[in-house]
């Protein structure tokens, strides 16, 4: 995995995908905010980003997925560049779908944040969840337990590595709208992350017992979601299929990546518009 690795005058990162195993949604503050309970993990594919200290903020954005991302103020990378004060050049190639419940706009924002330590030397910033509430935990990188508004992170048990396929029906889906069509906002908690995890259909059959609460709220809104779920478990070795933070992105898991290399492509030759990635998920 590219990250930090010096190029140049800057540095290059991933920003990977992130993915919620699970995303319970446990209460409503007064202020609005849900409180979510979610097993989040990343994936060994994502944007890529050259990042180095400049006079003043630029980003230029390319890449097979830059349509829709803004290339000013709005872009997170830039936001999270102004919270710590330094002028940064950013080179952004898109490859994660936009508005995807891939968390591709904080995952951007946490590598820009990362390089920026990285390159002055200095501590991360804290409180970036202002920026974003999966900021906080991309930033992480890697299988966490995240609950408040994303700003409550805590280890999880060694989990295996998770070959999976993630599948975006090309419907975008923006965050806001979901969170108001859920139903119930006073679920269950996760339980704790067993510590025996130790196959991919170990991990599969845990999380068959837990739920993402925002998936049949976004159905509601983008009918299409159960179609990408159905794709996934048509697909005689997907162990689990669930749709990934507010959509309509879904993950399928497998226990080998022969097998989830397979269903990606048989899923990309069946739906040759949507966007289809094989990957493993740690
Ligand atoms: P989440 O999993 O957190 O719900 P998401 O996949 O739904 O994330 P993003 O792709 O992160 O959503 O971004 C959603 C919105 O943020 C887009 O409408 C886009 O205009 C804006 N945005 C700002 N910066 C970026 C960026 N670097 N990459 C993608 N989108 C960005």
């Amino acid at each position: 995995m590219i990250n930090g690795l010096p190029d140049g005058s800057g540095l290059r990162l991933l920003a990977p995908a992130k993915v919620n195993l699970t995303l319970h949604v446990t209460g409503q503050r007064a202020d609005g905010y849900h409180l979510l309970d979610s097993l989040v993990v990343f994936a060994d594919h994502g944007d890529l980003l050259h990042v180095s200290l400049a006079e003043r903020d630029e980003i230029s954005v390319s890449g097979p997925r830059s349509a829709g991302v803004p290339e000013d103020d709005r872009n997170l990378c830039i936001r999270a560049a102004r919270l710590t004060g330094r002028a940064v050049r950013i080179v952004l190639e898109k490859h994660l779908p936009n508005e995807a419940g891939l968390g591709g706009g904080s995952s951007d924002a946490a590598a820009v944040l990362r390089a920026i330590a990285q390159l002055t030397d200095t501590p991360l910033l804290d409180g970036v969840e202002r920026i974003g509430a999966d900021v906080p935990v991309c930033l992480a990188s890697h299988a966490m337990r995240m609950r408040g508004l994303g700003e409550i992170l805590t280890a999880v048990p060694p989990l295996p590595p998770l070959p999976a396929v993630l599948v975006n029906p090309a419907i975008p889906l923006a965050t806001p709208p979901v969170f108001k069509a859920l139903q119930r906002r006073d679920n269950a908690t996760m339980p704790p992350v067993p510590h025996d995890l130790r196959t991919p259909a170990q991990v599969a059959a845990w999380l068959a017992l837990q739920r993402n609460d925002l998936q049949e709220a976004a159905i509601s809104i983008a009918p299409g979601i159960p179609g990408a779920l159905s794709q996934l478990t048509a697909q005689a070795s997907c162990r689990l299929a669930r749709m990934s933070g507010s959509g309509a992105s879904c993950f399928g898991l497998f226990d080998t990546s022969e097998q989830a290399e397979a269903a990606a492509k048989a899923i990309s030759a069946a739906k040759p518009s949507w966007w289809v990635q094989s990957v493993v998920l740690k």
